[in-house]
């Protein structure tokens, strides 16, 4: 199973029996229908359309229902069942586990697991499962089968009443039930050659081999393996050096050849970094290519390290659906999370394999060092920002501090910016449109910029008519440069001059207001609003549902 399972629920009495599958599989979250579960990690509306998601999504679902619902559910999405996640029904009260569809994808075994958990047994229905107490078609982590279609025949076979004899090391079959016999025709092969199985053969094929390549090298990696006789699914991952690390197309084409990759120093040559990753392998070399073959699979987590990644995700303002899915995703595959405090929290909550770092909001360029020193180690880092992390945020320290450094280890870790709705974004779509126009985004604050240069700034901006977004408009240890800033705008702008105060949007409490430049006092801002103050041409008009829409039009006086 490679993707974390998807539990989902319908009401409340399911809830405790979801929690305990989940501390089975603690990487799993519990979908829980909205308005009738609380607690859950996630909430749907519609059953059969999330169900049918996750399902296309190839993410294994426990769906606590009758068997028949899910069934009906899945019924319009089922497609190939070589290429499916494992489904199972599990009874609202845990006494029953019934595996549905995903036999190739493991369902049996996570019928077992979860059963286990429950105290219960599954209803497993697999006649070759049942018969030899293991599918054949479906060998465990580090094993991969060579021709499924072969491999169907082959277990016909078997149930026909065929005798079997193992060739090679299978382990897992030790505790099998297999029809054994010496003189048996049909074989179990188990090795890592590259060869067409044969009618009267199961061909498994041991993850066994790591290919140590040169920078640059990866696309003779198929020609390598040929001529070695190697099988490619006997590969485990590939082995580079770690001056590759950042190498675009080496990932490329490791993606394209779809190959796990690993590095490690290479001072010596690559043949002394395979022996070093991979002791007892045995050594093939090719040009270009090492090729080591271990006795039995290889560990890839043990292989060398992977490349860290260090990503920089803004949260939005705050609710959870203003955050952008490529965000959710990285918080949840993240190791590391970095942040101040309140942030932090808001992205949560986290599970108990991931590290949470909460730091002071002030101590940025720690934290972003902290971050790269982390991810050069490997790890996968997440530093979270509110809003979008490139807005007075923290991707531009994490750049300082990458700007700063010599290490070439932090130079090569996967660093990415994953976007998010920013404050003036978020206040503005409640508002209506008041930057639908052009518009200046500014920091009042002046703790890492002098005070003269925003009031020129301020001075510059009004003039020109533009929009003026306002971050850290004041604090408790700047509490009266707001004042002095409106001074400022007050020369360029008229008094009815529409001005719009958002605070805690898109969090509990939010509250939003649009006020005249005339109304507007110190008193009415915070350090967690934002202020809009409009041009020439922001107006407001009633709202039906009461209030006003404010917005700047997108002409401006004078235009052709
Ligand atoms: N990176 C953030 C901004 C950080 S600066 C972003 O893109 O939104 C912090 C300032 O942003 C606060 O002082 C406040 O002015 C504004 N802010 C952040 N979140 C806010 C929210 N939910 N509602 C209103 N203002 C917010």
């Amino acid at each position: 199973m490679h993707r974390a399972p998807a539990i989902v629920i319908l009401g409340p009495g399911s809830l405790a029996t979801a929690q305990r599958i989940q501390q089975r599989y603690p990487q799993a979250r519990i979908h829980g229908l909205a308005g009738r579960v609380q607690g859950a990690d996630a909430y749907y509306t519609a059953f059969g359309d999330t169900l049918r998601g996750l399902y296309e999504d190839g993410t294994p679902l426990i769906a606590l229902c009758a068997a028949g619902i899910v069934i009906r559910s899945l019924a319009g999405a089922l497609g190939d069942k070589d290429d499916e996640p494992p489904v199972l029904a599990v009874a609202e009260d845990g006494s029953a586990v019934v595996p549905l569809l995903g036999g190739l994808a493991g369902v049996n075994r996570m019928a077992r697991e979860i059963a286990e958990q429950l105290g219960t047994t599954p209803a497993i229905t697999t006649s070759g499962e049942l018969r030899f107490g293991t599918c054949l078609l479906n060998p465990p982590a580090g094993y991969a089968l060579a021709d499924l279609e072969q491999g169907k025949r082959f277990v016909s076979d078997l149930l026909a009443g065929e005798p079997v004899r193992i060739a090679g090391e299978a382990p897992w079959l030790m505790q099998a039930q297999l029809p054994a016999s010496d003189a048996a025709t049909r074989t179990i092969h188990v090795g890592c050659e590259a060869r067409p199985a044969s009618r009267d053969e199961l061909l498994i094929h041991p993850r066994s081999v790591v290919a140590g390549v040169a920078g640059g090298r990866l696309a003779n990696l198929p020609e390598a393996l040929q001529q070695a006789g190697i099988a490619p699914l006997s590969l485990a991952c590939v082995l580079a050096d770690e001056q590759a690390m950042a190498d675009a197309d080496l990932h490329q084409t490791a993606q394209a050849l779809g190959v796990a990759l690993r590095f490690a120093p290479s001072p010596t040559g690559l043949a002394n970094m395979v022996a070093a990753a991979v002791p007892g392998a045995r050594l093939i070399e090719q040009p270009g290519v090492v090729i080591g073959v271990a006795p039995a699979p290889v560990d890839v987590a043990g292989v060398g390290r992977r490349r860290g990644r260090l990503a920089v995700i803004g949260l939005g303002p705050g609710a959870a659906e203003l955050m952008v899915p490529a965000v959710k995703a990285e918080l949840a595959q993240a190791e590391d999370v970095l942040g101040y405090e309140t942030y932090v929290r808001m992205a949560g909550p986290f599970r108990d394999d991931q590290v949470v770092h909460c730091t002071d909001n002030r101590e940025e360029m720690q934290r972003a060092r902290h971050a790269f020193r982390l991810a050069a180690e490997g790890r996968s880092v997440v530093v979270v920002s509110s809003g979008d992390p490139g807005v007075f945020a923290m991707a531009a320290a994490v750049l300082e501090a990458l700007h700063a450094s010599d290490d070439p280890a932090w130079h090569r870790v996967d660093l990415q910016m994953l976007p998010g709705v920013s404050a003036c974004l978020a206040t503005a779509a409640q508002a209506g449109a008041p930057l639908g126009h052009d518009f200046c985004v500014m920091s009042l604050s002046d703790n890492l910029k002098p005070w003269s240069i925003i009031e020129k700034r301020l001075d510059l901006a009004a003039q020109a008519d533009l929009v003026l977004a306002f971050y850290n408009p004041i604090s408790k240890a700047r509490p009266h440069q707001l004042g002095t800033a409106l001074e400022v705008v007050r020369r360029h702008r008229e008094g009815r001059t529409p001005v719009v105060l958002g605070r805690d949007i898109g969090r509990p409490g939010q509250t939003l207001r649009v006020v005249t430049l005339d109304e507007l006092v110190p008193e009415m801002v915070d350090m967690r609003t934002m202020v809009l103050v409009g041009s020439s041409t922001t107006c407001v008009f009633p709202r039906a549902s009461g209030g006003v829409w404010a917005y700047t039009p997108r002409w401006y006086p004078g235009a052709g």
